[in-house]
């Protein structure tokens, strides 16, 4: 209608001057010249809003303008603009900003699309429960798949620990949980995606149609195109949760029982796996410890002796209430086979929702306490099993003396989940561990939960790994050179680097990985 004319004529009016305002003529030009239905902001808050990350290890650097876009074929124009620029500016994806080392980061002179601007009337997930799918948009959090799926008796397969992470932005790497030596990560519970490569072209892609560019695009990094919307498998959602943790103090114990738990198939299985180290006092500062509660507490002292590291494994038995008559027998016949101190069984029953999104809860806590907001050093390692042991005495009993400031988890993955045409990366052996380091730093604590403390030590961490010859690959990597990725893509890093010359020839996307110079 006439009305709505003259109050978008009105809107882009505002957007206009604000745009002049804010970045000058000659990018103005360009930009402003964009046909979209979203929404350009060069507004200081919105700007440093998305100038760092949860890492919080780089000095902020605010980009040229943030775009809110409420399509794909929005992404694409904007893709294409640069694409067809004398200069490309980069353009990159930021989910939520939950990465480490500045990798949805695009410097001063980029656009970051911030796909998770739900104001900017992007697409609801859609569920078909017939074929078992949902089809949402790539900025959605896994929490709101979650929710919109639940409405319909469905739930994802595979999950992360914590559900505040975009479906692009997990694609882009893996998306692990315990569920992963069942399920296979998520990029293995993908159909079809929609892409929006570097040229600013839209692509469907799945398993029969431009397969190449499935594949690479899941683990890809974002190196190859935008993922707009995901089609994830579904199955029929558990309503409770039997978790239970149990402690060893042998860890060779300890990981032949979590090999054993993830070579069970079938329906007489636990759901879910993992596991973390204990080797100080942590599990008080732990942010996953509240499991540990005041009315359950671990006497550390009476399953280890002289303060020695302890192993704890972390198992979940899914059920329906229907369910809820045999499954204390099932389980105790499960618990069985495990070889666990005897003294140290600790059971929670929750509903499934609650189990899925435990880490939030942790996450308020640790906000309430200003603690969410520091600086996070992480690590993240894939260790084959050949060589877990020897990790263990090098780093766990080793390296990380008795301070952890953070958790470390610990759990085992079947390589044969996952799918070797996808660009992520997994050390060569049929079962690898993911070791993860999720270390927070304090500029007022201890020397040792100081920042550079924690840096250098994961410097003597990948030291180690490399003079102890042992071919750990970074999970969520971070590399400083080119040779480096070189390295760490192993025999997939030809097809790589001749796929970015096909669907990313300027080197436009996601150039926060620092895997491919700046755009030309
Ligand atoms: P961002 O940090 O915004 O982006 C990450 C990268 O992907 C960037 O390069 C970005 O450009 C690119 N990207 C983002 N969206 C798209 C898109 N739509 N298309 C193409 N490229 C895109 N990971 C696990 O696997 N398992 C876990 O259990 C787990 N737990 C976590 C818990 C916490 C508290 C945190 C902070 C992270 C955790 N992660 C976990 C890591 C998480 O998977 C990564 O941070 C991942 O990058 C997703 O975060 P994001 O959606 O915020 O992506």
């Amino acid at each position: 209608s006439r009305e709505t004319m003259t109050s978008s004529f009105l809107l882009m009016t505002f957007a206009i001057c604000e745009l002049i305002i804010a970045v000058g003529p000659s990018e103005l030009l360009r930009l402003g010249a964009i046909d979209v239905d979203g929404h350009f902001t060069f507004h200081p808050s919105d700007l440093a809003s998305v100038s760092s990350d949860f890492g919080m290890l780089k000095s902020p650097e605010n980009p040229l303008a943030v775009f809110q876009p409420s399509s794909t074929e929005d992404v694409a124009r904007l893709v294409r603009t640069s694409y067809g620029s004398a200069t490309a500016f980069p353009v990159s994806a930021r989910g939520h900003g939950h990465s480490i080392n500045g990798q949805a980061a695009v410097g001063r002179n980029g656009v970051v699309v911030e796909m998770n601007h739900r104001e900017a009337g992007t697409p609801e997930p859609l569920v078909r429960l017939k074929e078992m799918y949902v089809d949402v948009w790539g900025g959605e959090l896994w929490v709101d798949v979650l929710k919109k799926t639940l409405e319909h008796g469905l739930a994802p397969k595979s999950w992360t620990d914590y559900l505040y992470l975009s479906v692009g932005g997990t694609l882009s790497n893996a998306g692990i949980s315990g569920q992963a030596f069942h399920h296979g990560p998520q990029i293995s519970n993908v159909l079809e995606l929609d892409v929006v490569t570097g040229k600013g072209e839209v692509m469907k892609c799945s398993e029969e149609e431009n397969t190449r560019l499935f594949h690479g695009v899941l683990g890809g990094l974002g190196q190859f195109g935008i993922i707009t919307r995901a089609r994830i498998s579904l199955e029929p959602a558990p309503q409770r949760v039997r978790w239970i943790r149990v402690l060893y103090s042998s860890f060779k114990v300890f990981t032949e029982d979590q090999e054993y738990l993830i070579s069970m198939h079938g329906q007489s299985k636990f759901d879910y796996v993992e596991g973390f180290v204990i080797v100080d006092e942590g599990l008080v500062n732990n942010w996953r410890s509240s499991f540990f509660s005041p009315r359950n507490p671990v006497k550390i002292s009476s399953v280890s002796s002289n303060g020695s590291v302890l192993y704890c494994l972390e198992i979940t038995k899914n059920y329906h209430d229907s369910e809820s008559e045999t499954i204390d027998q099932e389980i105790e016949i499960l618990m069985k086979k495990l070889n666990f101190i005897p003294t140290s069984v600790f059971t929670t029953d929750l509903q499934y929702i609650d189990f899925l999104d435990r880490v939030h809860k942790a996450e308020l806590k640790l906000r309430s306490k200003n603690l969410w907001g520091v600086p996070h050093p992480w690590l993240n390692l894939f260790v084959p099993k050949s060589r877990i042991s020897d990790f263990d005495k090098g780093v766990f009993k080793g390296i990380l003396g008795n301070k952890t400031s953070g958790p470390i988890l610990i759990y085992p993955m079947n390589k044969d989940k996952w799918d070797d045409r996808s660009s992520a990366v997994t050390p060569d052996e049929e079962i690898f561990y993911l070791v993860a380091l999720l270390r927070s730093a304090l500029s007022d604590g201890e020397e040792t939960q100081k920042l550079e403390y924690l840096k250098d030590q994961n410097r003597k961490i990948l030291e180690f790994c490399e003079q102890a010859k042992i071919n750990v690959k970074q999970y969520l990597p971070h590399h400083a050179t080119q040779e480096e990725w070189v390295e760490h893509f192993g025999d997939k890093w030809d097809r790589f680097r001749s796929m970015k010359t096909e669907f990313d020839p300027r080197h436009i996307l996601a150039t926060g990985q620092r895997i491919f110079r700046n755009p030309s």
